[in-house]
């Protein structure tokens, strides 16, 4: 299996502008009390990589308790809000509205730049690589960037794009991209990425199983997605300021990931941690909060060594696989 270390001189201010970051997190907090505030509405599951019911408790974050998988190590939200309840909210929510109409709109050029391109060309690469499947007709889950699709256009290797539930409020700019909207996913796809879907999902297994149903064999999947194993999740635990309902119920561990999709019937050819910003991201959460204490070598480490020796620092947990970004390409068997 492959194991990539990325470097690129992503900024986190472009991506994850603070001001916009915090309005988007405190409207969601809002509007989780609102669609979630009935205890007998929430649904009680088991680890959601690896289906153990074994698990202890980890935190709790806005009236919500995180568990940790006692087999694989997954960090999830149980009980949970049900999937009907999720599905109103990512309708109706003005957390979400505001998502697609002001800071997807606001960081849609830079993340082009730094991030949509690469992606684009991981799945050229790969696609390539595997020989894959004829290569006529590419889908993307959970829209949250339409300017993926001018980036898979240019490759010029699908006939056929479509965004399959996007987020609501991009459903024409997917469709300005020469996208088909619609609301599961086709049949017969040759490739199906899903960007930071797994995290808000309210099944990550039923969600892989309708992706591997909707792939050819031999069809490839690429995903993204926040791991527990991250070095800032680690260090900062609980004190995560952006780890919140609904939009991570499922912190996948490296181990679990790996579980869930060749259970389902998929072999892993990559498992990276190409993250920049594990490093960047406690070094901001410890100044805005006074009450962290991260162990004194990491103290040491983000306030009194030299720039370089962070970046090293992240390039190890890149190599590693111990950055919080994961990102996965499998092949349908
Ligand atoms: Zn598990």
């Amino acid at each position: 299996m492959k194991h990539v270390v990325t470097q690129s001189d992503l900024r986190e201010a472009d991506i994850r502008p603070v001001k916009l970051l915090s309005a988007f997190m405190e409207l969601s907090i809002k509007d989780s009390h609102l669609f979630f505030d009935k205890p007998g509405e929430l649904v009680e599951v088991d680890c959601p990589a690896c289906g153990c019911p074994r698990r202890r408790p980890a935190f709790a974050k806005h009236g919500f308790q995180y568990c940790q998988c006692e087999a694989c190590g997954s960090v999830y939200v149980s009980p949970r809000p049900s999937a009907a309840r999720l599905t109103e909210y990512y309708r109706e929510s003005s957390a979400v509205a505001y998502r697609a109409s002001t800071f997807i709109q606001t960081t849609g050029e830079a993340r082009r730049t730094y991030i949509l391109q690469l992606h684009a060309n991981w799945l050229a690469r790969l696609f390539d690589e595997t020989r894959g499947p004829r290569g006529d007709r590419y889908a993307d889950v959970g829209t949250n960037y339409p300017l993926i699709f001018d980036e898979i256009s240019k490759l010029g290797i699908f006939r056929r794009l479509a965004s399959v539930a996007p987020l609501k409020g991009l459903e024409s700019a997917c469709q300005a991209r020469g996208a088909e909207v619609v609301e599961a996913p086709p049949a017969d796809l040759d490739a199906l990425t899903a960007f930071e879907q797994l995290e808000h999902t309210f099944s990550p297994g039923e969600f892989i199983a309708r992706v591997h149903q909707a792939l050819v064999p031999g069809g490839m999947l690429f995903l993204t997605t926040r791991s527990i194993n991250g070095f800032d999740l680690q260090v900062l635990w609980d004190k995560t300021p952006y780890i919140y309902v609904p939009e991570h119920l499922n912190l996948l561990s490296v181990d679990g990931i790996s579980r869930l999709l060749e259970r389902i019937g998929f072999e892993v050819i990559e498992l990276s941690t190409p993250g920049v910003l594990d490093v960047e991201l406690v070094r901001q959460a410890m100044a805005h909060d006074p009450t962290i204490e991260p162990h004194p070598f990491f103290k040491q480490l983000l306030a009194a060594c030299p720039r370089q020796a962070q970046e090293d620092f992240q390039e190890f947990l890149q190599k590693h696989r111990l950055s919080s970004h994961l990102r996965l390409a499998a092949v349908k068997k």
